[in-house]
């Protein structure tokens, strides 16, 4: 999806013409810096949705359209995972799971382990995601375990953080925010920070169709780097991607992603089909 145009005005002497031109004409990267630094990802968290067929016929959709330059990760019900990752096979499109339980093996009904996660292809897991919050009771302790053992076992993980309305209203939501990070990471090594992204998914916005404006998703986005930064360093802070959650469609992705601090979404409903997901992958492509 990288535009050949772009490419070419990176790599050619006297591109800086060109680069203002397409600025101009609204077509460039708004931060090619950052993109250069942080490849944007975009996930599409199915939840508990879509059956056999309408799982394996949106990957194949998804498969077809993405090239590489975004880093996209389906996240697929766990009965689908094998499925959809032989769909998903050699393309860039990478597999992941929504949840799983942090102990190797043994009597937990009804848990799925990392062990067998790798088995089916996944490579990338969610944790912390406000429904396992606030609708399943799981703690920042739980998380930070999740968190501990899915890197201990070679995972790429996305540590979904975010404010309820309450919160947001008493004037806490970065402090909230800065709580669940801190508690999340504790005990992260900054040499596997880089196999970590940090989800800014403000709970009122998750499912409801209200979305953080992009001044607020840039703020909370900047808060959270300060903290990744005060935890880790400014270096670790610059490479890690922290991508917005709530309510993102093909209509308010651009200018969010925009936001020099949004390295792309964590996508629920408009990941549903083809047709709002892709558009969506595309507007990382070119923020
Ligand atoms: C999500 O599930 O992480 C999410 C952001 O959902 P939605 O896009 O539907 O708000």
């Amino acid at each position: 999806m990288r535009s050949a145009t772009w490419q070419v005005a990176l790599t050619r002497p006297g591109s800086a013409i060109l680069v203002a031109l397409l600025t101009v004409a609204g077509m460039a990267r708004t931060h090619p810096d950052r993109f250069e630094m942080r490849q944007p990802i975009v996930g599409g968290n199915w939840k508990m949705n879509l059956d056999a067929a309408g799982s394996a016929h949106l990957a194949r959709q998804v498969a077809a359209e993405v090239d590489g330059d975004v880093r996209v990760v389906l996240f697929p019900a766990f009965c689908y995972l094998l499925p959809v990752g032989k769909i998903l096979g050699d393309t860039p499109v990478a597999l992941g799971a929504q949840d799983f339980y942090d102990r190797p093996n043994g009597a937990f009904t009804g848990e799925v382990s990392l062990a067998m996660l790798r088995d089916v292809g996944v490579t990338c897991v969610l944790a912390g995601h406000s429904e396992r919050r606030h609708v399943l009771g799981e703690s920042d302790q739980i998380v930070n375990r999740k968190v501990l053992a899915a890197l201990e076992a070679g995972f790429e993980v996305v540590l979904c953080v975010g404010e309820t309305l309450e919160q947001r209203q008493a004037g806490r939501a970065d402090t909230v925010n800065e709580g669940q990070v801190r508690e999340g990471l504790a005990g992260v090594d900054s040499d596997t920070m880089s196999r970590v992204t940090i989800a800014y998914e403000p709970v009122w916005a998750i499912g409801t169709g209200r979305t953080a404006t992009p001044e607020d998703a840039q703020s909370a986005h900047h808060a959270v780097r300060r903290t990744v930064e005060a935890l880790f360093s400014a270096a670790v802070a610059q490479a890690t991607r922290i991508q917005y959650g709530g309510s993102v469609k093909a209509s308010n992705a651009a200018d969010l992603f925009a936001q020099e601090d949004v390295d792309g979404g964590l996508i629920g409903s408009a990941s549903l089909t083809a047709e709002d997901f892709i558009p969506i992958v595309r507007a990382a492509a070119g923020a």
